[in-house]
């Protein structure tokens, strides 16, 4: 049997009528069967489909924003396809049915679980009219629904994957499929054993393409970017980036825990445990090499730069003139697992315990109600994490200069601080 190989386009590669002639020119001599494309929901698509919610959740009037959502993928097809082509009345099955699902009743108590039936939208039009336009220009692929084969538990919005039913449904529904066309299917969403929408998280499509590769025993994952490849920082915030061209999985997992945006956190583990390369290309420049992850012995010794931005530093200050002691951590950590948050960093004094996180508000003022009782709390909003891999021959102060340090730490091979601009 032929290689199975699994490519990803994200939303920038499928944001208008150009990139997916572009995303259609990248397929032209690469397309063949046992190929699965995984794509994310257009440009900005699901950024405004959670305006959308916002709004319908605040009993607001959302006609316009969803008017101009259609538009906008209207508009795409319009540059695309014929007048009468049959991808018009797709678009329009799938508009109806989103407005009808936005009509029913939304609550605090339904709301992830709403969210996930409205937010996949995006990925099922998308993915839709990505499979009608190669069909248009000559490449025969089939469309499916990742719904019937990525197989999740019920936690809406954060959705866990069943393993095993996945595989399952992936090699009964996939593979004799593959075995004659291309497929393309959606990142990002998912069903649970209900038969209910779910969704894996916010840029989980990465994720989408990891699972499918591991469930098909795929040889390669490749994941089209508008960047070269991984970098060694982001280049919309550092000048002299470096291109990595190879890289073990073990450090883009590093990379992409403190924060590198340029794959999803969750894609690295399912393919390392199955040996599987992910190349990082870019659909700007097709035949660049990228980069490629895989198992990989040797160290990379080049800096890198991670910024985390919107967090939280809450420093938990004991009140009795006691020390810090494992019971006062434990407490603050009881709370932080209850209410699902995670810390980017932790330093413990003599008597405070300091966390740096994602800034959320409404779990902020629950952190802070039910550990008020125990300490005296502060905090800083608005703060960024820098994160610096390999730091041995930075020269540190240039990335102090415009900034207040408020928290600094430091390992053999990881520097970390909270700043602020001054
Ligand atoms: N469209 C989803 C999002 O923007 C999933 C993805 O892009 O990977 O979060
Ligand atoms: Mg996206």
């Amino acid at each position: 049997m032929a290689k199975m190989i699994v490519y990803k386009f994200g939303g920038a590669s499928v944001k208008d009528a150009q990139a997916l002639k572009n995303l259609a020119e990248i397929l032209r001599n690469r397309l063949r069967k046992n190929m699965i494309i995984v794509v994310s929901a257009m440009g900005k698509t699901t950024n405004a489909l959670e305006t959308i919610l916002d709004l319908k959740f605040s009993e607001k009037d959302y006609s316009l924003n969803s008017t101009k959502l259609k538009e906008f993928h209207v508009q795409i097809c319009q540059d695309l396809f014929p007048k009468e082509h049959r991808v018009f009345p797709v678009l329009d099955n799938y508009f109806l049915a989103l407005g009808k699902k936005l009509e029913s009743p939304l609550t605090k108590d339904n709301y992830d679980e709403f969210y996930d039936s409205i937010i996949g939208y995006g990925e099922l039009i998308s993915s839709s009219i990505v499979m009608e336009y190669l069909c248009e220009v000559g490449m025969i692929t089939l469309w499916k629904d990742a719904r019937e084969f990525i197989k999740t538990n019920s936690d809406y919005r954060f959705a866990k994957i069943n393993w095993e039913k996945t595989r399952i449904g992936c090699r009964y529904q996939l593979l004799p499929v593959l075995e004659s066309y291309p497929i393309v299917t959606q990142g990002f969403i998912g069903s649970d054993d209900h038969g209910k929408p779910t969704t894996l998280g916010r840029e989980g499509s990465d994720f989408t393409a990891a699972i499918l590769a591991t469930s098909l025993d795929a040889v390669s994952v490749t994941i089209w970017k508008d960047v070269p490849g991984v970098l060694n920082a982001d280049p919309k915030k550092f000048e002299n980036t470096v291109l990595f061209e190879e890289l073990g999985y073990k450090e883009a997992a590093e990379m992409t825990y403190y924060g590198a945006s340029v794959i999803h956190p969750k894609t690295i583990k399912p393919l390392a445990n199955s040996k599987i390369p992910l190349f990082v290309k870019s659909f700007l420049n097709p035949e660049s090499q990228g980069t490629k992850i895989y198992t990989q012995e040797s160290q990379q010794s080049i800096p890198s730069f991670i910024i985390k931005e919107n967090q939280l530093l809450v420093s938990f200050k004991v009140t009795d003139f006691t020390f810090i002691e494992e019971g006062h951590i434990h407490k603050v950590y009881e709370e932080l697992k209850t209410l699902k948050l995670r810390v980017n960093m932790l330093q413990i004094s003599a008597i405070s315990i300091s966390l740096v996180m994602d800034f959320q508000t409404f779990k902020l003022e629950k952190l802070l109600e039910s550990l008020n009782p125990f300490f005296e709390i502060r905090y800083n909003e608005g703060l960024e994490l820098l994160t610096i891999l390999h730091p041995q021959e930075v020269i540190l102060e240039n990335f102090m200069e415009e900034f207040e340090i408020l928290l600094e730490q430091s390992t053999r091979n990881t520097i970390q601080m909270v700043r602020r601009k001054r």
